[in-house]
């Protein structure tokens, strides 16, 4: 069985680099995975969009690409409605699904790339609203014993892009579905963050349903962000740092218009992009891979480079920002 098995990795990750495994195995259901685990495809990887992942090298292990399909409502009141979802849903074909059935809590979300399961892995974010706002609960297979189990919103810890699979339950776990809980009349709407307003005000719109918000952040993604079709990214490589408030009111008095949002009382965000921007990375090129001229957080592809000039360049810049700013940056994209 395993000659016949697919090898090539570069349509599956969005960075579009070329290496191979041992063998790309679709799953498409829970029974599947249970069979697949019990044999000896090992050792192994689990991917589903890849448009967070950087692979450096030919990967000596099989791929476990993730196809499980579905959505269900399992509860529903006047009020609310639980939506059960495949693991393997594209995350933005979902979000389009909650819009076109009149349910809110996801429109700050669209247009992200990759797959229901793994939006909880990294509890994506964007635009002020993280997914564990909707979350209820998740399913998910224990790899060592095939058994399945279900987690809570608490017992999944999740944190700015982190949650407990990737810390102390990193690899044990294959999420299969995902229960998310949206309302037929909006909670609360977020659309004061970055320029959302600003677009809905060309739109002549002030008081926004969940659909022009997502149509809103759709425009704006598209106008700032590359799409990977046309130029290899994963998004932001960075995570923003969070630093003390001291150090903070430290750098100002040199970077006086340094951009700063308040996470604590004692701490700051800073956004990275700004960091690396300021050391004139923005737009640079370095063998076939660089900086994105419009965000200088999505580090390039340019088509025929290696997944090692992304590292290597990520190390240069992490160096570059710690000398100057003494500032601390680690990647949110997973390096393989
Ligand atoms: P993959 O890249 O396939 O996998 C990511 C990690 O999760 C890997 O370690 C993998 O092993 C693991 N994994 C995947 N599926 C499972 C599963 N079912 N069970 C267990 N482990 C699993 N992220 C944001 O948070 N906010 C954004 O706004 C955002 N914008 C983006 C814009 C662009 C243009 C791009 C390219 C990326 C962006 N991202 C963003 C990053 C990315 O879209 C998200 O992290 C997304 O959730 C990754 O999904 P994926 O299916 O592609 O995961
Ligand atoms: P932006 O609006 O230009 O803002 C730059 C940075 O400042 C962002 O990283 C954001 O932090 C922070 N920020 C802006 N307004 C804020 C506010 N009102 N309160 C707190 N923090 C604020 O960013 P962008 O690059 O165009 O991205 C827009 C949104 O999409 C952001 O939320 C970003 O995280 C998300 N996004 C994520 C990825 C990814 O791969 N992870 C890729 C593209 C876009 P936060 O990042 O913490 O929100």
């Amino acid at each position: 069985m395993n000659h016949a098995l697919e090898t090539n990795l570069k349509a599956y990750n969005t960075f579009g680099f070329e290496y191979h495994c041992k063998g790309i195995i679709r799953i498409f259901s829970v029974e599947m995975l249970q069979d697949v685990l019990s044999k000896n495809f090992k050792p192994f990887k689990i991917l589903g969009g890849g448009s967070n992942v950087l692979l450096t090298e030919n990967i000596d292990a099989y791929i476990l690409k993730n196809e499980i399909k579905g959505i269900s409502i399992t509860q529903e009141d006047e009020d609310q409605i639980l939506v059960r979802v495949g693991a393997g849903e594209i995350w933005h074909q979902f979000v389009m699904w909650s819009l076109s059935h009149h349910l809110s809590g996801l429109e700050n979300l669209s247009l992200i790339p990759g797959t229901v399961g793994a939006a909880p892995m990294q509890n994506i974010g964007a635009y002020g609203v993280e997914q564990e706002t909707a979350f209820h609960h998740l399913e998910a297979v224990h790899i060592e014993t095939g058994s399945i189990h279900e987690f809570s919103k608490e017992v999944c810890q999740f944190g700015y892009r982190e949650s407990i699979f990737k810390n102390t339950l990193k690899d044990q776990y294959f999420i299969t579905h995902v229960t998310y809980q949206l309302y037929k009349k909006p909670q609360s709407l977020h659309y004061s963050y970055g320029a959302i307003e600003e677009v809905l005000n060309a739109h002549n719109i002030s008081n926004p349903s969940s659909n022009d918000i997502a149509e809103a952040i759709i425009e704006i993604r598209k106008s700032k962000l590359p799409d990977p079709k046309t130029i290899g990214n994963a998004g932001s490589f960075f995570k923003n740092p969070v630093i003390s408030k001291e150090q903070f009111l430290t750098l100002r008095n040199t970077y006086a218009n340094l951009p700063h949002y308040p996470v604590s009382d004692t701490s700051v965000k800073i956004p990275a992009a700004w960091l690396i921007d300021q050391l004139g990375f923005k737009g640079i090129t370095r063998n076939e891979v660089g900086v994105h001229k419009n965000q200088a957080l999505v580090l390039v592809h340019y088509g025929s480079g290696q997944g090692q000039d992304v590292r290597m360049l990520a190390q240069e810049i992490q160096a570059k920002v710690k000398s100057t700013f003494n500032i601390e940056i680690t990647p949110e994209v997973n390096i393989w």
